[in-house]
Parts: structure tokens; C-alpha cells; sequence
């Protein structure tokens, strides 16, 4: 078995959906997006879903608290039981120490950690062109990676839809809350030595290939 924790790290549009949701599929445990979690309750209208809306439109990082406390009752759900990868999580030094105080408790080991080193011209081209499926969540790209009929997902014919998030004005806030909250992971998980980096900018092959090498190696540790 893999580290228990898989944790996907760097910026918006830097792939970690994508290739975590393969890590989550190939390993089968849960995929656990923090973004896709605050979005579920944006859209059934709960208290953390209002609270969240907000500061989601804005680009700017949701509360450590409201956060850590959606995490922590996920990954405490029978599914979890034999590992998770999260994408999204932690975003901030705050939420890295409360997640290592956490992992701790349950006695699982140090996190396996997926950093994407992804130049800004390419977050922004990944970002605008980002399209994802209403039925599935499967993630495409207009300019790289376009569906085969415009507007509908190749596996189920679902309706392609923008996030209200990848807008530019929007975007760049939340490139900006990366580098002002979130770049200094890269360090904490280094100092660890739990950090493995790729090339996000490579093809979503090579990424894929990387990644799975990343993780082999963890495994041989382990
Ligand atoms: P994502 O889908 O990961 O790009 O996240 C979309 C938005 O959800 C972010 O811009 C934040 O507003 C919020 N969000 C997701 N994950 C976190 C997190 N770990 N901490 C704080 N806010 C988050």
C-alpha cells in the first residue's frame, strides 16, 4: 500500500484534479477535493455553503476553521479507512500543522506529497480553458484536450460547463491567495522531506508517469 495520505500541492490549473482523481481511482480510495466539497455545499445551500459562496467568488482562501472541520469529518468516514488523496488540502500553514496533528491521532504516517511547479502563462491558458462535465466532473480543456463534440463529455454526454471561479478577474485573486498562502507549503513539506516534484507544464501523460514514479518510491520507503 501507498502513504496513507496522498496530498496534491501547487496552483489552481496545475493539474492536481486531474491526476489526483487517477491516484484516488488506481489506489481505490476516496478523492477528497476541498474545492469540490465547498462547492457541494454552495450548491445545497448549506450554513458552510453560505458562509463559503462568497469568499469562493471572490478567489480568496475559505477560513482554516470551516475548512479543517469539513476535512476532518470526511476523512473520519468509513471509506478513508485504508487512504485518501487530497487536492486542495492544506492550502495554508495553519491547515498543514492542524492536517500532520490529525494524521497523527489516527496513526498514520507522514503524507506522500505531489508538488506541480507550473509556470503562471500556462495556469492561465489551463484555467480559461477549463471545462467541466455537470453529470461526471471529468475535466477538459478547449484549447488542450477538447471534447469530441463541442460542450458535452466524451464518457457520458453530459453538459460542459465553466467554473464561476475560472473567470480572469477571479482567477488572478486566486494565483495571488496561492502565492501569498499557500507557496510556503512547498517548503514545510520539503523540510519534511516528503516532497516530490513534476513538471505540471508536461503532458498529461508525462505528468501521469511522474506521478505514479513519485509514488512508487514513496512506497518502497514505506
Ligand atoms: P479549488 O477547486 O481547489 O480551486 O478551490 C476553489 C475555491 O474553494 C478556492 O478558491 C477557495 O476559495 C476554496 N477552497 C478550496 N480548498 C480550500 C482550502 N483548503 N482552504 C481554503 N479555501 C479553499
Amino acid at each position: 500500500m501507498f502513504a496513507r495520505a496522498v496530498i496534491f500541492l501547487g496552483p489552481p490549473g496545475a493539474g492536481k484534479g486531474t491526476q489526483a482523481k487517477l491516484v484516488a481511482s488506481r489506489f481505490n480510495v476516496p478523492h477528497l477535493s476541498t474545492g469540490d466539497m465547498l462547492r457541494d455545499n454552495v450548491s445545497r445551500g448549506t450554513e458552510l455553503g453560505l458562509l463559503a459562496k462568497p469568499v469562493m467568488e471572490r478567489g480568496e482562501l475559505v477560513s482554516d476553521a470551516l475548512v479543517l472541520r469539513m476535512v476532518e469529518e470526511r476523512i473520519a468516514r468509513p471509506d478513508c479507512r485504508n487512504g485518501f488523496v487530497f487536492d486542495g488540502f492544506p492550502r495554508t500553514v495553519a491547515q498543514a500543522e492542524a492536517l500532520d496533528g490529525i494524521l497523527a491521532k489516527q496513526g498514520i504516517g507522514a503524507p506522500a506529497v505531489i508538488y506541480f511547479n507550473v509556470a503562471e502563462d500556462v495556469l492561465m491558458r489551463r484555467l480559461t480553458g477549463r471545462r467541466t462535465c455537470k453529470a461526471c466532473g471529468e475535466i477538459y480543456n478547449i484549447y488542450d484536450r477538447p471534447p469530441k463534440v463541442d460542450g458535452r463529455c466524451d464518457a457520458d454526454g453530459g453538459e460542459l460547463v465553466q467554473r464561476a471561479d475560472d473567470k480572469p478577474e477571479v482567477i488572478r485573486e486566486r494565483l495571488a491567495a496561492y502565492d501569498r498562502q499557500t507557496k510556503t507549503l512547498v517548503d514545510y513539506y520539503r523540510s519534511q522531506g516528503v516532497l516530490h516534484e513534476v513538471d505540471g507544464a508536461a503532458s498529461m501523460e508525462a505528468v501521469t508517469a511522474s506521478v505514479f514514479g513519485a509514488l512508487s518510491k514513496f512506497e518502497a520507503r514505506a
